[in-house]
């Protein structure tokens, strides 16, 4: 058995097996690890690498938009917590509580946040007071945490990475406005930078954040067919600025309530990235936020070293200089063929080869780790010829996961219809649904599939026809997936 083989069957196919799959490629590529402690993960340096990306990326977009960037505690005294009473009935069950600081037992306990409206809301309070402090714009990158009881690396830990975007707003179409713009932002987000599209809309009210008013959604669909919800936008309407007083004084000399907005994404993005591009052999990343976009491999034969090494240091030396993230893997110890297969389970987007005949002739072989074509380039023209690969990379990927939505995503008129999808295919199922949470739960319970969102347009839209669980008259369409 050469090296190569032996590296690549360390891990398991995805193709036989996804979960172990997903947990093994983690590991293998060192993307993050698990911890003594349950249900809590290091994010390890290359994983850390594809957060720094995406938070780069995120943050430009953010700012563009007229936010800026804050940073509160990472403690919620409980009686804030309390002042919302949906929101605290639906996070209680997963708040870690500080009872003790130093010997001293505190006179009230302090949730470790689990999302920031109620520490958010009782500051501006403070600081709003005028229709002229409107909008207030804030973002915060922050660590949260979740009690949370099964775990799984990037898609459910108990403390994670997020940005959580708090707004206020004077009239209640300014915050709707506000909702709608940060989630059609993260769509663009998710198909521009990590080539996966998303179905976005409406959540259903079983669905909806605890205190919001209305969330929206945007929702992928992963290669086992399965969804993950990649980012949320609320309307808060008026339920935190009433709990927390937080009033202006309009134009007319009038005091009102304040409208709101929060919304986040998470480091389960790097899990969507993962799930939705990796293939038998490894990961995948898309080139916009790969942590290495292009590798150079010398191929060591002969005097390797006087004749092909200074050429591939040349050629990594102008692709670092057109601000490419490329990697010179001149390692002796291991051979050609063992480092093709490392870079491909860690999910280079593009391996750059040079041996000695390529530059007696003045070339470099590129290979795509998309579709492991072989593109022979001069090796002046080396840059253009990357930048113009990658873009097709990015591209290609984007390309072949809407094919995949596409290709996954099936109509159902009957229960026994979208029972049988979720059973034999998986994917989402667009259905009728008559409005009653009733079906909802019968759905749920029956197939473990959920609304997972409700499509613009598409509530009391075009479409009538019946319930696909009760039968009843129905003008609602909605995605149905199981999820994660
Ligand atoms: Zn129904």
């Amino acid at each position: 058995m050469s090296d190569t083989e032996r590296l690549v069957k360390q891990i398991t196919p995805k193709s036989e097996d996804f979960s172990r799959w997903y947990v093994e490629v983690i590991q293998k590529a060192e993307l993050a690890d698990y911890t003594p402690m349950k249900g809590m993960m290091v994010i390890r340096p290359y994983g850390y690498a594809v957060w720094e990306h995406i938070q780069r990326l995120m943050d430009r977009r953010i700012k563009d938009s007229g936010h800026v960037n804050a940073y509160f505690p990472l403690f919620i005294p409980e009686s804030f917590l309390k002042k919302e009473a949906e929101h605290v009935e639906g996070f209680s069950p997963e708040v870690a509580w500080v009872t003790i600081g130093g010997k001293e037992e505190l006179e009230e306990k302090l949730a470790v946040r689990p999302t920031s409206e109620a520490i958010i809301g009782y500051m501006y309070s403070r600081w709003i007071k005028s229709y002229r402090d409107l909008p207030v714009l804030y973002n915060q990158w922050a660590n949260i945490v979740r009690w949370e009881k099964v775990t799984r690396p990037f898609l459910r830990t108990t403390e994670f990475l997020w940005q959580e975007g708090h707004t206020c707003h004077a009239t209640a179409e300014e915050a709707q406005e506000e909702t709608l713009k940060i989630l059609a932002m993260y769509k663009e987000f998710c198909e521009t930078e990590l080539a996966i599209p998303v179905i976005d809309g409406s959540k259903t009210l079983r669905e909806k954040f605890a205190g919001a008013q209305m969330t929206y959604a945007i929702e992928a669909l992963m290669s086992d067919g399965k969804a993950l919800q990649m980012g949320t936008s609320h309307n808060l309407g008026q339920h935190f600025s009433k709990a927390f007083d937080i009033k202006y004084e309009d134009r007319n000399q009038c005091l009102q309530y304040v409208w709101q907005t929060s919304w986040g994404t998470t480091t389960r993005m790097i899990g969507a990235l993962i799930m939705a591009h990796g293939d038998d052999a490894g990961l995948r990343f898309p080139p916009n936020v790969a942590p290495i976009q292009a590798v150079i491999v010398p191929i060591s034969v002969g005097n390797w070293k006087d004749t092909v090494l200074p050429a591939a240091r040349a050629a990594a030396a102008s692709l670092k200089a057109a601000g490419l993230r490329v990697e010179l893997d001149a390692r002796e110890e291991f051979t050609p063929g063992w480092k093709f297969s490392e870079h491909e389970m860690r999910g280079v987007p593009l391996r750059i080869e040079i041996g000695p005949r390529d530059v007696k002739s003045g070339q470099a072989v590129l290979v795509r780790r998309d579709t492991r074509s072989k593109i022979p380039v001069p090796l002046a023209e080396l840059t253009n010829h990357v930048q113009a690969v990658l873009a097709g990379i990015q591209d290609g990927l984007l390309r072949e996961a809407r094919k995949f939505l596409a290709d996954n995503t099936r109509d159902a008129e009957t229960y026994e219809e979208l029972k049988d999808t979720m059973e034999n295919k998986r994917g989402f199922v667009r259905a009728l649904w008559c409005g009653d949470q009733a079906c909802e739960d019968r759905i749920k319970e029956g197939t473990m599939a959920t609304i997972r969102v409700i499509p613009f347009g598409a509530e009391h839209g075009e479409r009538k026809g019946r319930c696909v669980s009760c039968g009843r008259a129905a003008d609602t369409l909605a995605y149905f997936a199981r999820s994660y």
